[in-house]
């Protein structure tokens, strides 16, 4: 049922009148739940507070998909000025960027050598760059991306699996076999309507090949960033930390920004190590209609605003 709920909220955002009509409407009736501020600027007292309030920040500057050099160079340009200004503010510029903002779906020399650069300034700033996850169709570029990123010097620069591709398993081998000592690996669950032929359907079967990734992701030698906001998942790897005597910064717990805020604070109070994926930019428009597509409560909000 969530499948075709999943399908039906991404196939309907995608339809031209409904995007324009959402892009303008969208923030007055739910976007800004999910999005920290238009601009890095509106956003600093919100991520100050975050961080005030024990958790630490991983900031997606909004966009995906451009298909020309001088967009790729723009958004590149967008996130370069946002770490500077987190940096500025005194905030970790820590962040997370899909690689098809930078060029990698038509020329991925061009999004390597934006990435490269973005991750090196990145990592002098005393921060580091994750290289989201997107559809089946761009993790090879992804993890191709990476590891000259990585090679380039840039070490600290990390990437995403997704347990729902049936190709995961084998990639986190090749990933971590490659991968300089104690890096970090985000593991989620996957946030795209794929074919059936590429990615699991059934829920069961992702969380036990989720927590099937962690825990060999950790045997590994890996740094595990859990990101999810299935409790199943976040006890079972808790409880896995402790079992195995992991030391602390061999895992995080990592959430989105307004989505299941007791649960965040729970996890804060319980002491382990919680990041927050804040999204900033006036780019919202894909972002949020993943969101929407994760749970139809959240299309209620947005149903109920617009009918008064
Ligand atoms: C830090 C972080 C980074 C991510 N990066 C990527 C990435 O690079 N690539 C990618 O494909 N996906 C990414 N995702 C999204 C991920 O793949 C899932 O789509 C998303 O996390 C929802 O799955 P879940 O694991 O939380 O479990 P679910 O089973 O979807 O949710 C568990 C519980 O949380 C609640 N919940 C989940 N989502 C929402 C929501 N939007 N609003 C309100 N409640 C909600 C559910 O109602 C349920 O109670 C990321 C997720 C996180 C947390």
């Amino acid at each position: 049922m969530l499948n075709l709920y999943r399908r039906a909220v991404l196939g309907v955002a995608g339809i031209g009148p409904v995007e324009r009509w959402s892009r303008r409407h969208g923030w007055r009736l739910g976007a800004r739940r999910f999005v920290a501020g238009e601009s890095v600027d509106d956003a600093l007292p919100t991520l100050r507070a975050l961080v005030d309030r024990g958790r630490s920040l991983i900031v997606d500057v909004l966009g995906e998909y451009v298909s020309q050099r001088a967009s790729a160079e723009a958004m590149a340009g967008g996130v370069r000025d946002t770490m500077e200004t987190l940096a500025r503010a005194g905030l970790s510029p820590v962040v997370s960027i899909k690689p098809t903002q930078l060029g990698l779906a038509f020329d991925p020399e061009l999004a390597a050598e934006l990435a490269t650069d973005l991750a090196s300034r990145a990592e002098a700033a005393g921060g580091r760059v994750c290289f989201d996850m997107e559809n089946h169709r761009f993790v090879d570029g992804t993890l191709e991306l990476l590891g000259r990123v990585r090679r380039s010097g840039a070490s600290r620069s990390s990437t995403v699996l997704q347990a729902y591709l049936h190709r995961t398993p084998a990639d986190l081998e090749t990933l971590l076999a490659d991968a300089p000592a104690g890096s970090e690996l985000r593991i989620v669950k996957g946030a795209y309507h794929e074919p059936a032929g590429v990615a699991l359907r059934d829920g069961a079967t992702i969380r036990r090949t989720y927590l099937a990734l962690c825990e060999r992701a950790w045997q590994l030698g890996a740094k595990v960033n859990v990101a999810t906001h299935d409790d199943g998942i976040i006890r079972e790897a808790t409880a896995f930390v402790r079992g195995a005597r992991l030391e602390p910064d061999r895992y995080e717990l990592q959430l989105l920004f307004g989505v299941r805020p007791r649960l965040q604070q729970r996890l804060v109070d319980d002491g382990h190590p919680v990041r927050l994926y804040v999204p900033v930019g006036a780019d919202w428009y894909g972002y949020f209609s993943r969101r929407l597509a994760e749970r139809p409560a959240n299309a209620a909000v947005v149903l109920r605003g617009i009918l008064g």
